[in-house]
C-alpha cells in the first residue's frame, strides 16, 4: 500500500511540474509566438512584459527600445549604468540644463492602467477623420475642459489650432501676424527670455518678419514705426515670474506663451485672456516626446493663417499623437480632475524648497523672488514652485556662472542664452527624481564648502 501510496504521490508531483512549466513558458514565450491570444491580448502581454523588466528604479525598458538576445534592454537614467541600471557613477554631474519635464513620470506610473493605450494596426489610417477634418474634436472638448478646471485661460470666443508641439505655434503666430506687412515686422522679447524665439525666427526669417531682441530696447527708443510681435512667456522661462507685454499700441501684436501658466509652475492669479495663448501637453502632463501644443485665438484672420501654416508644413496633427494626448486628458480629468495639479504642484513646491532652502545659506549665489500671490485654482494665496532656478553668481568674480558651477560638477544654462548675463544661470528642477536628488546634492556640497558659510 506505501508503495502505491508513493507512487502515486511522485506521478502527481511530477505532473503538477510538468504543468507548471507548461504554463511559464506558454505565458513568456507565448506572448512572442502569438499562440491563442488575441491581438489585445498579445499587445498588452508584450507592454506589460517590457514594464516588468527591472532597472532598478533607475531606468526604463520601452517597447520601442534596443532588444539584445530576444529581450528589451534597460534605458538608465544620467549618472546610472550596468544592465539594471544599479550602478551609480559617483564622479557623475548633475545635469540640470533641459527642460525634459520627467518629474511627472511618477503620475504615470500611478496611473499606468487608465493611461495606457492600445492602437490597433488599422487604426485611422486615413488623412482626415469621418468628418473630413484633421482635429479630434473628443481631444478638443477634453482641452477646453482641462482649462475650465485648471481655471487659467477664458476658451470662451476663441479657435483653436493644434500644433506640433508649442514650438511649431510660435512659429505659425509669426508667420500669421506678419503675413501682411509691407516692412518687416520686428520680433521681440523681454530679456532674459526663451532662446527658441530668436533662434527659431532668425531662421524661418522672411521678407515679413525678423527678430530684434530684447523688447526694452524698443520700449526705449521714439522708433514706433511698423509693426512689432512681442513673445510674452508667462511665466517666464527661465525666471518662473507671470509678465505682461511691455509694448502697447496699434501696431503690437503679443504671442503669450503660457507653457508653464498652470498650477504646477505658479499661481493662477485670474484665467489669461489674450488675443493667442499657447500652450503645451510637454510641460501640462510631462509628455514632451508626443509633440502636442495648442494656440487659444481670438481674431479669425490670424487663427485662418496659422491654419494654414500647419496645413502647409504638416498637412495636419498626427492621429496617434491626437490619440495619445486624448488618453491622457482623460486621465487628468478622472474624478473631479484636481489630481495632477496636486501632484505637480507639491512636487514642484517641495523641489523649489529644498534648493531655494540650500542657495540661502550660501554667501555666493542668490536665486530670483517669486512673490506668493492669489492662485485661482487652490483658492488661497500660494507660495513659488517654479520649473527653473535662476541662480546668481553675486562675487564680483564669478562673472561666468556656468563655469563656477560645472567646477562643482553641475552643468546649468549660460544666462547669455536667454539674452541675460553669464552671473546667471538656469537650473532645471523639472527632470527626473534622480537628476533632482543630484542636483540637490551638489549644490549642498558647493555651498557648504565656502569658507564662512553657515554649514547645512
Ligand atoms: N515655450 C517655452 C517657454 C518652453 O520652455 C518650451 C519648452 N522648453 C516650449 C515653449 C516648447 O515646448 P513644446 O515641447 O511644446 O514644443
Amino acid at each position: 500500500m506505501a508503495k502505491i501510496k508513493d507512487l502515486s504521490f511522485g506521478v502527481c508531483f511530477a505532473g503538477s511540474i510538468a504543468l507548471n512549466i507548461f504554463f511559464v513558458t506558454n505565458n513568456l514565450f507565448g506572448i512572442y509566438e502569438n499562440k491563442q491570444l488575441s491581438w489585445s491580448q498579445r499587445a498588452g502581454a508584450e507592454a506589460e512584459a517590457v514594464a516588468a523588466v527591472s532597472c532598478s528604479g533607475h531606468g526604463r525598458a520601452y517597447l520601442d527600445g534596443l532588444v539584445v538576445d530576444g529581450k528589451p534592454v534597460c534605458e538608465c537614467n544620467t549618472c546610472y549604468e550596468g544592465p539594471h541600471c544599479s550602478h551609480f557613477l559617483p564622479d557623475c554631474a548633475a545635469d540640470a540644463d533641459s527642460g525634459d519635464p520627467l518629474f511627472l513620470e511618477p503620475f504615470w506610473m500611478q496611473n499606468a492602467e487608465s493611461s495606457a493605450l492600445l492602437v490597433a494596426g488599422w487604426h485611422r489610417m486615413s488623412y482626415v477623420f469621418g468628418d473630413q477634418s484633421s482635429m479630434s474634436q473628443e481631444l478638443q472638448k477634453h482641452i477646453l475642459k482641462v482649462h475650465s478646471i485648471a481655471r487659467n485661460a477664458i476658451t470662451k470666443g476663441k479657435y483653436l489650432v493644434f500644433g506640433v508641439g508649442s514650438t511649431q505655434l510660435l512659429s505659425a503666430a509669426v508667420f500669421a501676424l506678419s503675413l501682411n506687412s509691407s516692412s518687416p515686422a520686428r520680433v521681440v522679447a523681454e530679456s532674459p527670455y526663451y532662446p527658441v524665439y530668436k533662434t527659431q525666427t532668425d531662421f524661418f526669417e522672411t521678407v515679413h518678419f525678423e527678430f530684434k531682441g530684447d523688447a526694452l530696447l524698443i520700449k526705449n527708443t521714439s522708433d514706433s514705426a511698423g509693426n512689432v510681435i512681442e513673445f510674452v512667456t508667462s511665466p517666464n522661462n527661465p525666471d518662473g515670474n507671470l509678465r505682461k507685454a511691455v509694448l502697447q499700441g496699434v501696431s503690437v501684436n503679443a504671442i503669450y506663451d503660457h507653457a508653464y501658466y498652470w498650477p504646477h509652475f505658479s499661481a493662477i492669479p485670474a484665467p489669461a485672456d489674450e488675443d493667442i495663448m499657447i500652450f503645451t501637453i510637454s510641460k501640462l502632463t510631462g509628455h514632451a516626446g508626443s509633440r502636442f501644443g495648442w494656440a487659444l485665438v481670438k481674431d479669425k484672420d490670424v487663427y485662418l493663417n496659422m491654419q494654414k501654416y500647419i496645413s502647409l508644413a504638416e498637412f495636419s496633427i498626427s492621429r496617434d499623437t491626437q490619440l495619445r494626448a486624448l488618453q491622457l486628458l482623460k486621465v487628468v480629468l478622472k474624478g473631479d480632475g484636481r489630481e495632477i495639479f496636486h501632484f505637480a504642484y507639491e512636487k514642484m513646491r517641495d523641489r523649489w524648497e529644498k534648493i531655494s532652502q540650500t542657495v540661502s545659506l550660501s554667501k555666493h549665489f542668490t536665486v530670483q523672488d517669486i512673490p506668493p500671490q492669489y492662485c485661482n485654482f487652490f483658492e488661497k494665496v500660494r507660495g513659488p514652485s517654479p520649473a527653473y532656478i535662476w541662480l546668481k553668481c553675486e562675487r564680483e568674480e564669478d562673472t561666468n556662472c556656468s563655469a563656477v558651477l560645472l567646477a562643482a560638477n553641475i552643468i546649468g544654462r549660460s544666462g547669455s542664452l536667454f539674452d541675460a548675463e553669464d552671473r546667471y544661470v538656469r537650473l532645471s528642477l523639472l527632470k527626473s527624481d534622480d537628476d533632482f536628488n543630484l542636483l540637490l546634492y551638489r549644490l549642498k556640497e558647493l555651498v557648504s564648502k565656502e569658507g564662512g558659510a553657515d554649514t547645512l
